[in-house]
Order: structure tokens, then C-alpha cells, then sequence
């Protein structure tokens, strides 16, 4: 075996690992856009133990630097925007973008307030939707576990093998 396949399939063994532990235990950050708090409640509930997402691996993580996943709750206001796209810069790659609730998504009721910029595609690249309003806990975890299915098996291939 040459030095250069040594590499590779080393590579491919912490690529592996690492998507193992992804996807065992994603790490979420919360970031409330603009949000009334409704969302904000209701992900709450399914992070604590009536709902338990823990019990998928999912941990409420504080610091951008240490989450997989962003959840954003809110129409995008101007005064979150910036905090916004610095949260999201400050995420190690691969991250992952949850939009949660129809203010995420399209602004909801906030549509066309005068303080609001914008859903948050507009401003960073979101992976799943999750619609309601709010959306009810159950859907939240759905939308985590579809997150998760989509990470798996194939989305990370290193060039030359499969992770
Ligand atoms: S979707 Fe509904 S509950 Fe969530 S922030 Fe908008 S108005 Fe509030």
C-alpha cells in the first residue's frame, strides 16, 4: 500500500467516525431571528424530558463554535441579522440549518413589519423547514431526524471512497 491510499483510507476512517458521531449526537444551537417566543417554547418542550430528544443524541449546545445544527426561530429582523450571519460564520463545517416555524420560513405574521428584513434563506443557507405556527414539538423532531437521514450514508464521500 502506498503512503498516498495509507492517507486515504485514514482519512476516510475519521471521515467515518465523524459522521458517525454526528449523526449519533448533533449538537444544536438556538438562535431566536425575531421570533414571538412561540417556537421558541415549543422547542423548549422538545428538548426537555416530556419529549426527550436527547434520547436521539440531540444536546443544546451554547457556543456556535461547538453545534452542528442551527435552529432559528423568527422572521429575520434587522437588528438580529448581523448577530445572525456572525453565529453562523462562527459554526465549524459541515453545519446545518433548521428554519423553524412559518416566520422562519416566510415571515409569517411579521410580513412587511417594518423592522423585519427578511425569512432566513434569505441570509444563510437552510437544510430543512419545519411550517407552523407554531410548529408542535413532535414536528420539530421530525424535522431533526429528516436532517439526519439526509446526512447519511452518502452525503459524505471523501474523493476516491466512500466515509
Ligand atoms: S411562527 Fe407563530 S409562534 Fe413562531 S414566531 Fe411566528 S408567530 Fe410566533
Amino acid at each position: 500500500m502506498t503512503a498516498m491510499k495509507i492517507e486515504q483510507a485514514w482519512n476516510n476512517a475519521l471521515a467515518g467516525v465523524a459522521l458517525w458521531a454526528r449523526t449519533n449526537s448533533p449538537w444544536v444551537l438556538h438562535f431566536n431571528t425575531g421570533s414571538c417566543n412561540g417556537c421558541d417554547i415549543e422547542l423548549l418542550a422538545a428538548l426537555t424530558p416530556r419529549y426527550d430528544a436527547e434520547r436521539l443524541g440531540v444536546k443544546l449546545q451554547a457556543s456556535p463554535r461547538q453545534a452542528d445544527i442551527l435552529i432559528c426561530t423568527g422572521p429575520v429582523t434587522r437588528q438580529a441579522r448581523d448577530r445572525l450571519l456572525r453565529i453562523y460564520e462562527q459554526m465549524p463545517e459541515p453545519r446545518f440549518v433548521i428554519a423553524l416555524g412559518s416566520c422562519a420560513l416566510s415571515c409569517g405574521v411579521f410580513h412587511d413589519c417594518y423592522n423585519v428584513v427578511g425569512p432566513l434563506d434569505r441570509f444563510i443557507p437552510v437544510d430543512v423547514y419545519v411550517p407552523g405556527c407554531p410548529p408542535r414539538p413532535e414536528a420539530i423532531i421530525y424535522g431533526v431526524i429528516e436532517l439526519l437521514k439526509k446526512l447519511h450514508p452518502v452525503d459524505v464521500i471523501l474523493e476516491g471512497g466512500s466515509a
